[in-house]
């Protein structure tokens, strides 16, 4: 019922994104809007299935992901609502932020990876059995690094490899400068892993990013109210120009990302491998993980960006 749609929120914005969380959304998602496809895109190192969310039937294909790293997982629920009101406007036919949903519906293809990192966002969240091996072992992997709070502080993957560091793009350099800051083997953040897409979180969204050729993406993180635009001297078109106008419709500033977290993210292989523009936003403000007080805020902000990527991919 169009009506029930309308009025009823599907994702709600006051709960943490447990991996139970985030299913009951997407199976909700899915009654609501059938014509909905959803697909499993890899498996977690526990198994949890990463999902993909198509919304449109345009050639042009635009890809945006959530929750490479666990304690930013409310870049998962940003996603998530983004998705539900870009369903309902689509249904409904109506503008978001002035745009026709049913006209960039069909000229562009948006597809959501909410949740990148679905073992570790559960350690952040509480879904994990205190007494499960994973758990025990992020446990022990955290006791050498004292200073980062457990499970608050970690935002790697189950395994103490974190994603954002596992892409082949200047991956050595990420290495030696992360051994350099002491961060030379599993550890709540930091570690590069033994190789390029080890993880099979990493190589989930290799392969469906290879599949699908995007033209555009926009890979988020919390937080700073940023957005990163460049790696190394590469200068794909129009780059420039598609991130001012995000700058300017969410109020983030673009900038040049520091040279520390320089290589071997998700944003740095796109860009790298396609010379196509690709973009890490740091959504929010404050100490991660961030309050959903914060949501509503982060909310307006991404949907402005979010609208504008897609119309102007
Ligand atoms: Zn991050």
């Amino acid at each position: 019922m169009e009506s029930d749609n309308l009025k009823r929120e599907i994702v709600q914005t006051d709960t943490p994104c447990t991996y139970n969380y985030f299913l009951n959304c997407l199976n909700n998602l899915k009654e609501a809007f059938p014509f909905l496809t959803l697909k499993v895109i890899g498996k977690s190192v526990m198994g949890k299935s990463i999902y993909g969310i198509n919304l449109g039937c345009g050639e042009r294909k635009i890809l945006s992901c959530g929750a490479h790293h666990a304690n930013e997982w409310i870049t998962c629920t940003l996603l998530l609502k983004f998705a539900e009101n870009y369903l309902k406007a689509y249904q409904n036919d109506e503008y978001m932020f002035g745009e026709s949903v049913r006209e960039l519906w069909n000229k562009k293809t948006i597809s959501i990876v909410p949740l990148v990192n679905p073992d570790g966002v559960d350690l952040v969240c509480g879904g994990i059995d205190k007494n499960s091996k994973y758990y025990k072992n992020a446990l022990e992997i955290s006791e050498d690094f004292p200073d980062i709070p457990f499970p608050s502080g970690w935002k790697a993957n189950i395994e103490g490899c974190d994603l954002n560091l596992n892409y082949p793009a200047g991956w050595a350099n990420a290495k030696k400068i992360k051994y350099e800051m002491g961060f030379s083997k599993k550890a709540p953040k930091n570690y590069v892993g033994d190789s390029p897409l080890c993880a099979p979180e990493a190589k989930a969204m290799y392969n469906y990013s290879v599949f699908n050729s995007f033209c555009l993406s926009i890979s988020y993180h919390t937080q700073g109210k940023v957005i990163y635009w460049k790696y190394k001297d590469f200068l794909p078109e129009e780059s420039e120009r598609i991130g001012k106008e995000l700058e300017k419709v969410s109020g983030y500033c673009l900038d040049i990302t520091p040279v520390e977290s320089g290589f071997a993210g998700y944003k740095d292989w796109f860009i790298s491998h396609y010379n196509l523009p690709g973009y890490t936003v740091e959504a929010g403000e404050g100490e991660n993980p961030l309050p959903l007080s914060q949501f509503d805020e982060i909310y307006k902000d991404n949907e402005k960006l979010l609208l504008t990527a897609i119309k102007l991919a």
